[in-house]
């Protein structure tokens, strides 16, 4: 049988399969997808072959498709390591704050870069939106421009007023997408007013959470439809990249990726060197800002990492 992976608490996934039922599945022997190597072999949005066990809603996996993509969240032990907290996505969400708590630009580039690396549309839902006085208002939306300037989909909300919340649900329609958000940005409120069934805090358990092997830092699917699903990623404050190079920031950097090719050295780092056409369009206002101080921050982190 074929299905899609929803969950997963280390050992056993729950599967979706194509007849409709959900199998509670274990892996069959060693399992291994060539790339990047990771802590979990099977992740959220993995569509896997299973051989169901007789008379049982339960299976075994004996082989992963390949990913179109992943989100991965870096090993701090191991920067080789990583653990996938979800596959094959069609787009991810950010859900942001400027103010209680403020999400800074240096944390909403990192999630970008995260997703961009594998080409996946991004979206940043600004909720809270009731909390902003006049003052935040022309800010949020200086930041919305910025963003929607290098392409991507920006929304606000107030999802404890249940304001700005259709417009959301119908961006959701038809598509997997993975929803993040620091701690506190009312990533469980939007969620629960997407979809007043899913009550997030109380979602029901199912029995072999109840075995105590459920934990909070994996991600779970949930479906909205026949085909628009969303992935929580409770506890999970930051997306990763494992092993980026240098040479290759700027590539995920849209606005820069266009231009790193004018450069006048072809391994310009987009620092100090003479003739290069990012610092250029800084200076002339084409790329913001705070976008280039998150690329230098980035830059360092991976010079650290060395
Ligand atoms: P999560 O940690 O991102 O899942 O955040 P929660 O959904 O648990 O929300 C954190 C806090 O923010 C709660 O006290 C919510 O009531 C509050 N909150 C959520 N959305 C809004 C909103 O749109 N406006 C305001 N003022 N508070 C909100
Ligand atoms: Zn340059």
């Amino acid at each position: 049988m074929i299905g899609l992976v929803l969950r997963s608490t280390g050992s056993w996934y729950e599967v979706k399969a194509d007849d409709g039922n959900t199998y509670q599945c274990r892996t069959r022997g060693k399992l291994r997808l060539s790339g990047v190597k990771t802590t979990n072999p099977i992740a959220v949005g993995d569509i896997v072959e299973f051989d169901r066990e007789d008379n049982e809603n339960t299976g075994l996996i004996h082989k992963i498709q390949p990913r179109e993509n992943y989100i991965i969240r870096k090993s701090i032990k191991n920067k080789n390591h990583g653990h996938i907290i979800a596959s094959n996505l069609d787009q991810v969400l950010l859900v942001a704050t400027l103010t209680y708590p403020k999400t800074s630009l240096g944390f909403i580039d990192r999630f970008l870069v995260s997703a961009e690396a594998f080409r996946i549309p991004q979206i940043i839902v600004f909720n809270k939106s009731d909390l902003l006085n006049e003052k935040d208002q022309k800010k949020l939306a200086e930041i919305i421009e910025t963003y929607e300037h290098i392409g991507v989909t920006c929304l606000t909300c107030s999802a404890q007023n249940n304001e700005g919340i259709e417009p959301i649900k119908e961006i959701l329609k038809g598509k997997k997408t993975l929803i993040s958000g620091h701690s506190g940005v009312g990533k469980s409120t939007l969620i629960n007013s997407i979809d007043p069934n899913l009550n997030l805090k109380t979602s029901e358990v199912s029995d072999f959470a109840e075995k105590g092997v459920h934990t909070t830092t994996f991600a779970e699917m949930f479906q909205l439809d026949d085909d628009t699903f969303i992935i929580d990623t409770p506890g999970i404050k930051e997306l990763g990249l494992i092993d980026i190079e240098e040479e290759e920031l700027s590539d995920y950097f849209p606005e820069m990726r266009e231009l790193s090719g004018d450069c006048k050295f072809h391994n310009c780092k987009h620092l100090h060197e003479p003739g290069c056409a990012i610092q250029m369009a800084v200076d002339e206002g084409e790329i913001a800002e705070s976008r280039y101080k998150s690329y230098l921050s980035m830059l360092e982190d991976s010079d650290n990492r060395r």
